[in-house]
């Protein structure tokens, strides 16, 4: 009898250190692959060479950052502020609208913007301040070709690990200064990186009047598949009143040759099946400029 309760209470510390340790290792895995995200960061800009001029996502890119970071979820800040969030249109009409965030991306806009005027379709091109400052004449072009801009913030920081109001109200004002100068208004539009949110975030956008557009159906397209399961991953979620999340830049070692293709297969299908391509302000009828 003793010997089992000795077995008993070996299993059960065993248990519990190979749990524990499991926690650790999560943690401690979490810390070393941020090194080696930081380090493979550096190896790869100086093998690569990356366009010295080129402004960067200062929070990260997709990939890392959305499976890292849980901020509050998109739904339950629409449901606390349903005057500034929006996830979708409305649902009675067929009517969907493309966004398009990170650019402008001279690797990858100009290509997009190719296949949106081959459609004849208008989209939402949600911008980098940094980069609109780069390459002006892309959004010259967006603009002319019967796009709306939004505000992406300045450098694309992770708002929520910011934490921190002046950061916001600095990205966003000076993203919104630059694009004035641009466009000659100012956009009312406004997408946060990685979609990431708070409470007091929000109640900040709100009160330098913006509208905070989210999505309802996700590409994925950062995850960099093939361009018939980006199409899928939209297709297969498609709905009236859509607004469907894309990306025609990203990081400096982001790839958005499959976006560009997937949208080969995207509009001709909706189209297809009635659905009508329009800007977010036309889906959601509000003003784009303040
Ligand atoms: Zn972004």
């Amino acid at each position: 009898m003793k010997m089992n309760w000795i077995k008993v209470f070996f299993i059960l510390t065993s248990i519990a250190t190979t749990q524990f340790s499991g926690l650790i290792d999560v943690y401690a895995h979490d810390e070393v692959s941020t090194q080696v995200d930081q380090q493979l960061w550096w190896k790869k800009d100086r093998n690569k060479q990356k366009e010295d001029d080129f402004p960067e996502l200062s929070g990260g890119a997709e990939n890392p950052e959305r499976n890292r970071q849980q901020p509050i979820s998109n739904i339950i800040l629409q449901q606390r502020y349903p005057e500034t969030v929006v996830l979708q249109g409305p649902t009675t009409e067929n009517r969907i609208a493309l966004t398009f965030d990170d650019g402008p991306d001279p690797r990858f806009s100009e290509q997009v913007l190719d296949v949106l005027r081959e459609y004849n379709i208008p989209a939402t091109f949600f911008v980098m301040g940094s980069r609109a400052v780069a390459y002006p004449e892309i959004v010259e072009r967006m603009v002319a070709e019967g796009h709306i801009i939004g505000n992406h913030t300045y450098f694309h920081p992770n708002l929520v690990k910011e934490a921190d109001l002046d950061t916001l109200e600095r990205e966003v004002t000076r993203t919104e200064d630059v694009l004035n100068e641009i466009l000659g208004y100012r956009t009312r539009l406004f997408r946060a990186p990685y979609g990431f949110l708070y409470n007091e975030l929000v109640e900040k956008l709100a009160e330098l009047n913006y509208s905070i557009i989210v999505w309802s159906v996700d590409s994925l397209d950062w995850e960099e598949e093939p361009p018939a399961e980006i199409a899928a991953n939209v297709l297969n979620h498609v709905h009236p009143g859509a607004i469907i999340l894309m990306h025609d830049g990203g990081d400096w070692d982001a790839d958005r040759t499959n976006t560009i293709e997937s949208l080969r297969q995207i509009i001709p299908t909706l189209q297809q099946q009635g659905y009508e391509f329009v800007t977010v302000p036309e889906l959601l009828n509000i003003p784009y400029q303040k």
